[in-house]
């Protein structure tokens, strides 16, 4: 038999979810990111559902080389830039664009020889100091580039920003300051907006915005929900019942014996663990739904399986249907219980997993 355990992908959602991303950026280009395997939801997948965007941003080249040999088109833009001067090869080659936010890869661009110029994203940090050039040397950086045969002009500006999921942050009134004064009077390209900042800030949409998240249909927001945002969740992982046990009162489930029966009561046995990507950490009380009810895991996951709780599911057999998390039951719930961010758990779903697509 196989093992009950995928990860069902929703490309209507996520279709849905980059039409959204118009409606509210109805001005601006989209770049969709889709580092990270697409977070997790399968890169070549993602790119083709979404075929529309103006360019998909990635993190590494294995990701762009992946793109181009399955004949994608769309301009692709290496976030991080080359890592060494032998990556500007491959980029001309698989026809990439660069950001480019250290002095380090400026001085290969200068130094480089190569057959054309290339299309570059220069980052200025405004403030999130992770990577980018210091504001105030966009205009002589901007200065040399103009005398660098090997860059295509003009150049576009990217900034990213570091708390635009806490709209009340002052931060990103700074850093969207520190941005203007930086390029003030300059005709260019720019970028900033990153999901949470398409959903919070429309000041920052500007000519191309760089959505991740909410492509798939996750909320970037604390205190918000995707439904009350009007995105669907794309990925849903889930599996089985395996097992069914009826316990007594007091009887430990599970390694450590540290969970025990409050009273006597079915517990079932999901055929998915840490072994596929659920969170060890993810706490007791976790809701799983099992047939669409909301039931509560028991201990933390083991590698390839999980217990759950089934009082509010008393009927359930073998072979009825969990979900983990996705269609209603949002990641970012079991994020929390998890004390993490849903970024890591959609990245982290494991490709032993059959991925199934829908739409
Ligand atoms: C990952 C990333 C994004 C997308 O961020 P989300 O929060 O997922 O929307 C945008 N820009 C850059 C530079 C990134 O690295």
């Amino acid at each position: 038999m196989s093992r009950p355990s995928r990860v069902v992908i929703d490309k209507n959602a996520l279709r849905h979810n980059f039409k959204h991303v118009q409606t509210l950026a109805p001005g601006s280009k989209i770049m969709a990111i889709i580092k990270a395997d697409a977070y997790g939801h399968g890169l070549i997948r993602v790119a083709r559902t979404l075929a529309d965007a103006a360019a998909f941003g990635v993190a590494c080249l294995s990701e762009a080389r992946q793109l181009r040999s399955a004949s994608i088109t769309t301009p692709v833009v290496l976030l991080e830039g080359p890592h060494k001067a032998t990556d500007l090869s491959d980029i001309l080659q698989l026809q990439l664009e660069i950001a480019i936010h250290n002095e380090f890869q400026l001085g290969i661009l200068e130094q480089a020889r190569i057959a054309a110029p290339l299309q570059v994203w220069l980052k200025i940090d405004t403030g999130m100091h992770r990577l980018g050039f210091p504001a105030q040397q966009t205009l002589s950086v901007l200065e040399r580039i103009t005398h660098c045969k090997n860059i295509k002009q003009p150049v576009r500006l990217m900034t990213h920003l570091a708390v635009a999921n806490e709209p009340a942050h002052p931060l990103t009134l700074q850093q969207l300051d520190t941005l203007k004064q930086a390029c003030d009077g300059l005709e260019v390209e720019k970028t900033i907006a990153n999901s949470a900042a398409i959903i919070n800030f429309p000041e920052t949409h500007d000519a191309w915005v760089r959505p991740g998240l909410m492509l798939y249909g996750v909320s970037p927001l604390i205190d918000k929900q995707a439904d009350e945002l009007g995105l669907k969740p794309a990925m849903t992982l889930e599996s089985e019942l395996i097992s069914i046990q009826q316990l007594n009162q007091g009887e430990p489930v599970g390694y450590g014996a540290a969970w025990r029966c409050p009273e006597a009561m079915p517990v079932g046995v999901v055929a998915a663990g840490y072994g596929d990507g659920f969170p060890r950490h993810a706490r007791s009380g976790t809701p799983v739904l099992v047939n669409g009810v909301r039931c509560a895991l028991i201990g933390h996951a083991s590698m390839d399986m999980l217990t759950i709780d089934l009082r509010n599911q008393p009927q359930a057999k073998i072979g009825d249907r969990v979900v983990l998390w996705g269609e209603s039951l949002p990641v970012e719930e079991i994020a929390r219980y998890a004390d993490t961010i849903p970024y890591e758990l959609l990245c982290g779903v494991h490709k032993r997993l059959a991925f199934i697509e829908r739409g």
